[in-house]
């Protein structure tokens, strides 16, 4: 069990978190507002007390918790707007790159198993991956370090061989807490908001996806690599 493996984390890492924040903070406050007969005031204020009393739990990350909280079937509502689900620039060409190395690869997401269904479909990445992950099937959220010692047990990995990239410091703290030593984070996980400044983030950070290329020394075409090394 040595061979190396690279963990993506799916929101705001692989794909833009735009999509997240147009259905969480801008949709469905209208859409509960609508429902409730309250202001757009109000209801932000009720969702946004919401997110912050179950942010980092399992719940949090769950379609069937939120649509009987808000009343609404709020895995619909991603359905409705999933043509705005995007990957991150440099996304398929990464993974292309990555395949193309025989780079075993996993998603290890916080989504739901609904939400990952239908980002999978709306992106085409599935076929870039070994294992797909969701936290809804280990039952903890990444940020809990439960998720890493059920996933471990359920598919075996050596963390000191892995790689993750999150884009969350939390389960990047709880991934580190575990043992995996190789962490990443990611400059800029949503196009509506400007680049973080990398001096205030606690991980080494991906400005453009294809950098992990360079940071996995994995940038030269897989020929040359064989080549110089048969
Ligand atoms: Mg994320």
């Amino acid at each position: 069990m040595n061979e190396t493996i690279v963990m993506f984390d799916m929101d705001g890492t692989l794909l833009d978190l735009a999509f997240d924040q147009f259905i969480w903070n801008e949709h469905l406050p209208q859409h509960y507002a609508h429902q409730h007969q309250c202001s757009l005031a109000d209801s932000q204020e009720k969702l946004f007390q919401f997110y912050q009393k179950h942010q980092h739990t399992l719940q949090w990350y769950s379609s069937k918790f939120w649509s009987e909280i808000v009343g609404s079937d709020v895995l619909q509502l991603q359905h409705q707007f999933r043509h705005k689900i995007q990957a991150r620039s440099g996304c398929h060409e990464l993974l292309r790159a990555l395949k193309q190395h025989k780079q075993q690869c996993w998603i290890v997401t916080n989504a739901d198993i609904a939400s990952l269904a239908l980002k999978m479909q709306m992106t085409g990445l599935s076929k870039y991956f070994e294992q797909i992950i969701s936290s809804e099937s280990i039952g903890y959220p990444k940020e809990h370090p439960e998720f890493w010692t059920t996933l471990q047990q359920r598919y075996p990995f050596d963390p000191k061989q892995s790689v993750f990239i999150d884009d969350t410091a939390r389960v990047l703290d709880s991934a580190k807490r575990f043992g995996i030593q190789q962490l990443y984070t990611i400059a800029q996980p949503s196009s509506l908001e400007p680049a973080r400044d990398s001096a205030k983030l606690d991980y080494p950070v991906v400005e453009e996806l294809t950098d992990l290329l360079e940071l996995l020394s994995l940038n030269r075409p897989y020929k040359d690599i064989h080549d110089k090394t048969a």
